[in-house]
């Protein structure tokens, strides 16, 4: 390991205890060694040594994730991409950022922001995850409905294969026809075929004014309804997070904080829209709001009159991190499904789940304009208990045609599941994509597939 200097490899019990694994309930094991590379063509050089020895590599970002995926396995050497994090340029007439993996997400929202510029993916781990990790699961957050997800946002990337090779496919233009897109097979396959070293980002305009508004329904139905309102009359609509009640009341014990509204109601809703002019954006924030009153789409709202006030409304959502932590052993579920059929599949949920665990606390809610529920269940002390819980949601996710993983992966956690999403012929092609890339399979092993 000498080509990645001494600093880069390092074997001291405090570091292998905080790489020895991600935010999921997967077993946490300590690497005996953590490599930390400085620069891409160290992370090549790093897995050709570890493909010569026949040393497995467990692939580490920010360890935010929620399926395992970058918890070692024993015996497994990590290499975490924390010291790659330099922001290469930023293309301030062509709206582009060069980046390195391990830069934290909130850091190149900021400096993007800095120079007038937008990098819209986010989400509840900005603080920590990396753009890598971002890249490698493919990841969604809260404004989706109008950027889409991490592979929208990527126009090119570099990535180390197992075998040493470092391939440079940074691509800086929005339209490139010239044969097949590689970078679609890197992201979003969980650092099972290669390691991102670099990323090149899409930036957007940055927005002068957000408005907020959180809104108390009737009913779900209603809330397909709004959406549909919303996407036809505001199109500088930026996020639509569904919470049902029983999320919001989870969310106001763990922080402490009062009701929203004076009535309690099944469902709400908390919406952003982005623009330029302050005045207008409310008024048709609220235009829009005021019809959706007078139909009986929604019965009560409150549009926030300042950033303050904003950030009070976004609390609710955001207390998402405290309750993961606060329901631990949990399940925690990210599941694609089709919009027709989200109401009867909640309703078959939480039935099933009430049922068989009456004692547990059951919450949904997210990022619905995109299809994407999350259900957050537990506590479950026992692996059995777990297994039945994760059973139930995923055979309710096959009979409605929907994906077991919207955003955080499959990892090792959804593993065993994949099959309730995708058909056999599908795996086995992944399962032969991983042959080619990494035939002696020392990357990310057991994940995914
Ligand atoms: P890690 O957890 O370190 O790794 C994730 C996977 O990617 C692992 O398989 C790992 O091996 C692989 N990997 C990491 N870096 C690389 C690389 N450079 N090259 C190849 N493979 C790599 N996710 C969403 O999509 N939307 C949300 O709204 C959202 N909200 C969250 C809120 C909270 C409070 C938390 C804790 C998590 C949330 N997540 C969300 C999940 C998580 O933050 C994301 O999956 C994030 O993108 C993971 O990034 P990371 O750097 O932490 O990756």
């Amino acid at each position: 390991m000498s080509l990645l200097g001494e600093a880069a490899v390092v074997q001291d019990p405090n570091t292998s205890v905080a790489h020895s694994g991600d935010w999921s309930e997967a077993i946490k094991v300590s690497p005996s060694i953590v490599l930390f590379p400085r620069t891409p063509q160290q992370v090549a050089d790093a897995l050709a040594i570890c493909s010569r020895h026949s040393k497995k590599v467990v692939v580490q970002g920010g360890l935010t994730g929620l399926a395992g995926g970058a918890t070692p396995k024993t015996g497994e050497v990590a290499l975490s991409l924390a010291k790659l994090n330099v922001i290469e340029d930023i293309d301030l007439v062509g709206g582009t950022a060069i980046v390195q993996a391990g830069v934290i997400l909130e850091t190149l929202q900021q400096k993007v922001e800095e120079q007038g510029w937008c990098f819209p993916l986010d989400l509840g781990a900005r603080g920590s995850c990396q753009i890598g990790g971002n890249a490698a699961v493919n990841a969604g957050g809260n404004r989706v409905i109008r950027y889409g997800v991490m592979r929208q946002l990527t126009l090119g990337i570099e990535v180390a294969l197992p075998d040493g090779r470092l391939i440079d496919m940074m691509n800086r233009v929005t339209k490139n026809t010239t044969g097949i897109d590689l970078k679609h097979l890197f992201i979003g396959s969980e650092g099972t075929l290669g390691v991102i070293t670099r990323i090149v980002v899409q930036l957007f305009p940055k927005p002068s004014v957000a408005c907020t508004a959180l809104c108390a329904l009737p009913s779900f139905d209603a809330a397909t309804d709004l959406i549909r309102e919303c996407r036809s009359s505001l199109p500088s609509l930026s996020a639509f997070e569904v919470m049902w009640h029983d999320f919001v009341s989870a969310a106001r014990e763990i922080a402490h904080l009062r009701p929203p509204f004076e009535v309690g109601a099944p469902v709400y809703v908390l919406m952003e829209t982005l623009g330029t002019d302050e005045a207008s954006e409310r008024a048709q924030l609220e235009r829009v709001l005021g019809t959706a009153i007078e139909r009986g789409m929604v019965s009560d709202a409150i549009v926030a009159q300042s950033l303050d006030e904003s950030e009070r409304l976004w609390i609710y959502r955001e207390t998402v991190g405290e309750l993961l932590s606060a329901l631990k052993p949990h399940a925690a579920f990210d599941v694609g499904i089709p919009m027709a059929s989200m109401e009867k599949f909640v309703e078959r949920v939480r039935y099933e789940l009430t049922r068989d665990f009456p004692a547990r606390k059951h919450l949904f809610f997210g990022h619905i304009g995109d299809g994407n529920l999350h259900v957050l269940s537990g506590p479950y002390k026992d692996e059995a208990a777990l297994h039945h819980v994760e059973e139930l949601v995923y055979n309710a996710v096959r009979d409605f045609g929907g994906a077991i993983s919207a955003e955080h992966g499959i990892g090792v956690v959804k593993r065993d599941f994949l099959n309730n999403s995708r058909s056999d012929q599908e795996v086995s092609l992944m399962a032969d994509l991983k042959r080619l890339f990494d035939p002696a399979e020392i990357l990310n092993a057991g994940r995914v597939i």
